[in-house]
């Protein structure tokens, strides 16, 4: 390839999940050190990074559909990098099937984005999907922006092979990223304007660290630490495993205010032959306990799940079983999705695949139980009063939409401004969002 001309501004497209999207903001920051700037919103960007997910099945394929979209009219294309969990498992076999990509790049690899774009600006093509010793944060440069909420990854990879999850293979091993590093992370994200900080893993509740004393301390001794930065005023975690479910943890949601009664605990399935099949390494049983404790400790705590319908071998009885488990459980909200074959799973070779047209069925009833638990989490929240997080604003004039603290949508007009936490009565309740009154003017 021969030399081109080196980028001035960059676009990252994220897929996926929340770690793709704090995965693309520091590949953003990187690219700012560098003097590249966003592309203005509808206009060209010299560089493009898709930053993908390797969850669905479709989700390689769409990669390739999109490389093919960056071509623009006049034949030319931008800069076109493939980042997130496709490049880390596809690595070279995208050069191969793309010869318009520049570089491809691994989630553990991309703080070498910017000496990989210089190879290319040379007209190199670079793949790089190594992961390395040294983890990525140690070379990136400190956080210097965030939005009323922002992400903190602190916890990489998985453990725990469940059967249909390229995670493991994608991201590697769990690892924690230590307690010191973390701290000055949220100092300079919370300095930068975040009210409200959600700690990523893919097993975040997995973390385990030393505090500044060198005790040995688990998520909630890091959480019950960045509570003590003063101008923070909210956290969340996601995503956790049944089975790191301390009681350390369940307590903390009772003793730390600054966390949020919310919990987003993956299950999958509500039949134990199937999660064994999955090899979740928990049972029904063991999950719904856990779910009582967290309520005991927290009677008001929202609640929300992950599923899987049409897993090999899944009988309607067995799906019955999801429905009755949902009911029980009535979720504030939840994630819902057909099982995907990814190449290189164990569930992927298993006998009796599930026909998409059942799974489609049952994907519909399950969406329909999960949004009329929803509901009913919403029309339950009428009449009370709590704090919002003003994160943008509304479409009509003067309306403004944050988070309550249940993760629910609310929408109010009146008196506010982004990053102000606000004091409202909840009054209307509809699937998927709620509307109230302001009650206390904003305050920072
Ligand atoms: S615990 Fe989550 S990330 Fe880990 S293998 Fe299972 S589904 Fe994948």
């Amino acid at each position: 390839m021969r030399k081109i001309a080196p980028p001035r501004t960059y676009r990252v497209k994220n897929f996926g999940c929340q770690m793709n999207v704090y995965d693309g903001e520091r590949m953003a920051e990187l690219l700012g050190e560098q003097d590249i700037t966003a592309a203005p919103d509808g206009e060209e960007a010299d560089l493009v990074v898709l930053n993908t997910c390797h969850i669905r099945e479709k989700a390689a394929e769409k990669v390739y559909s999109d490389i093919g979209r960056l071509k623009r009219k006049d034949g030319t294309a931008p800069i076109i990098a493939v980042a997130g969990c496709v490049a880390q498992a596809e690595g070279e076999e995208i050069m191969a099937r793309a010869p318009s990509v520049g570089l491809v790049v691994g989630p553990q690899a991309y703080h070498r984005l910017p000496e990989m774009l210089s190879d290319v600006v040379e007209g190199k093509r670079v793949t790089d999907t190594d992961m390395p010793a040294e983890t990525k944060f140690d070379a990136l440069p400190p956080r210097r922006r965030a939005g009323p909420t922002a992400f903190l990854t602190v916890q990489e990879g998985c453990d725990k092979f469940c059967t249909y999850c390229v995670v493991p293979y994608t991201r590697g091993a769990e690892v924690s990223r230590p307690f010191a590093d973390l701290l000055d992370e949220a100092h300079r994200i919370v300095d930068a304007g975040a009210r409200e900080i959600t700690l990523l893993g893919q097993n975040v509740n997995a973390w385990t660290g030393e505090d500044g004393k060198g005790r040995a301390i688990g998520l909630e001794g890091l959480i019950r630490e960045l509570a003590k930065l003063p101008d923070l005023a909210r956290l969340r975690y996601t995503t956790s495993h049944p089975n790191d479910m301390t009681e350390g943890l369940i307590e903390a949601h009772a003793q730390i205010e600054k966390l949020m009664p919310y919990l987003h605990l993956p299950v999958q399935s509500g039949n134990d032959r199937v999660l064994k099949a999955m090899n979740r390494s928990h049972t029904v049983e063991s999950y719904l306990r856990i779910l009582e404790r967290v309520r005991a400790v927290r009677p008001d705590i929202a609640l929300s799940g992950d599923f899987i319908v049409g897993f090999p071998g899944e009988s309607d009885a067995e799906f019955e079983d999801t429905l009755k488990l949902v009911s029980q459980v009535r979720y504030s909200q939840a994630y819902s999705f057909k099982y995907s074959p990814r190449p290189g799973t164990p569930a992927a070779d298993m006998d009796a695949q599930v026909p998409p047209h059942v799974m489609d069925e049952r994907l519909q009833r399950l969406q329909a139980a999960l949004s009329h638990g929803q509901l009913a989490f919403n029309r339950s929240s009428i009449g009370k009063r709590c704090t919002v997080l003003v994160d943008r604003k509304g479409k009509h004039p003067g309306q403004w939409l944050g988070k309550s603290p249940w993760l629910q949508s609310i929408h109010f007009t009146g008196e506010a401004a982004i990053g102000n936490i606000v004091e409202v009565e909840l009054i209307e309740a509809r699937p998927s969002s709620i509307g109230a009154e302001l009650l206390q003017p904003a305050h920072a």
